[in-house]
């Protein structure tokens, strides 16, 4: 498989398809491949397969089933495995760390990912309680979870979704399972886009499987699956999100880590150059133009919020907004913005989502608080 390829299956047979993607692409050789390169760089001779030590990194930001939209299927995680174990590569981990709000070893449970561990020994690591390390990443100092020093192969298993702060998340942003919480709350401080691309520099992905069956085109949690049934592989993080991009309906560099990690060097956003092969099923990439997020994202005042925190605000807003009842408020709205985000600490205002706004005159608390939280608080205060 060449660097400006990405190479497509659609169906529904998903752990049959994966595993046919990989024969296409060639991953055992590419593994094989950076066994020997490694082999060279530290002199020990060509190393066995069961000595390879793989970790695949799937998406499992909460415990919300794969057909919700925004975890990875584990049909395709299975799959992989099944491939590698049958070429005996069998020192594989499976390694995410839930955002923050979520609970890792719940998300596990709850997606299926308890019982492949017990049906191909293949251990979970929680990135929420490993240890971390410092590390300059192009010039930024960032927190990465141990676990990933003990990784020779990385395979990122992301879902293909909008997000309502990014517009969009599947390879470069998937990595951030792989940082502690703290340094996710930091990353939002620090802009989110800047860090995610500088974290690419230091994470190298060797081999990108998306999970692109029905993930949600708006919101990173889920809620609205699109349904696509396509699974597709990828080497360069860069170009695979550069194509996401434009599938969701933006330029290939309108996203800022995208061009940010171009030119930090961790590949390609020319998706125009991009080559794209289908091998079996039938390419139907027309997405709806719903723009969810821009319908209600003028009620919201942001300052560096967290993932979950902004999404379920937004989430929130668009149940009230279905239900004809923001129109109706839009003024009083409007004047009293929801604020949101790690810049309120220690501010007052008038209204404000999370604890982080705790001293506003009207709060809704948690760290995040849940979607429902802030729909019944929201339609109260504004109803009365
Ligand atoms: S309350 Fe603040 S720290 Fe907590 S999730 Fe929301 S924005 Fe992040």
């Amino acid at each position: 498989m060449e660097r400006n390829e990405i190479i497509k299956a659609y169906g529904t047979d998903f752990t049959q398809m994966i595993q046919r993607l990989l024969e296409y692409a060639g991953l055992e050789e590419i593994i094989r491949q950076k066994q020997e390169r490694m082999a060279g760089v530290c002199g020990q001779g060509e190393m066995r397969p069961e000595k390879m030590r793989i970790a695949i990194k799937p998406n499992l930001l909460d415990c919300t089933p794969a057909d919700y939209g925004a975890t990875t299927h584990p049909e395709i995680v299975e799959g992989i495995i099944r491939y590698l174990q049958a070429r005996n590569y069998t020192n594989i981990t499976i390694m995410e760390g839930a955002w923050v709000g979520g609970n890792t070893q719940e998300a596990f449970k709850h997606c299926g990912y308890r019982d492949i561990e017990k049906r191909y020994g293949v251990p979970l690591i929680d990135c929420q309680h490993e240890s971390s390390y410092r590390v300059s990443c192009a010039g930024m100092e960032l927190s990465v979870c141990s676990c990933y020093q003990d990784v020779d192969f990385l395979i990122n298993v992301p879902v293909l979704k909008g997000h309502c702060q990014t517009q969009i998340t599947c390879a470069l942003k998937n990595m951030k399972g792989l940082i502690p919480n703290s340094e996710k709350r930091r990353f939002h401080t620090l802009g989110l886009h800047r860090p995610i691309a500088h974290l690419n520099t230091h994470i190298h992905q060797d081999f990108i499987v998306v999970d692109h069956i029905c993930g949600d085109p708006d919101f990173e949690e889920g809620g609205n699956p699109l349904v696509r049934n396509c699974i597709m592989c990828a080497l360069d993080p860069v170009l695979s999100d550069a194509y996401t991009a434009t599938i969701l309906g933006y330029g290939a560099r309108d996203v800022g880590y995208v061009k940010l990690a171009e030119q930090l060097g961790v590949g390609s956003a020319d998706a125009e150059a991009a080559h794209i092969i289908t091998i079996e099923g039938v390419n139907c990439e027309d997405m709806p133009d719903s723009h969810k997020v821009l319908a209600v994202s003028y009620a919201v005042e942001d300052v560096d919020s967290c993932s979950a925190c902004y999404a379920v605000l937004i989430s929130a807003l668009n149940r009230l907004k279905e239900e004809g009842f923001l129109d109706k408020l839009e003024s009083r709205i409007i004047k009293d913005r929801i604020a949101i985000g790690q810049g309120y600490r220690g501010r007052k205002g008038k209204c404000g989502v999370g604890n982080c706004t705790r001293l506003f005159d009207f709060n809704i608390p948690g760290c995040p608080p849940s979607e429902d939280e802030i729909y019944e608080a929201l339609k109260e205060r504004y109803e009365n």
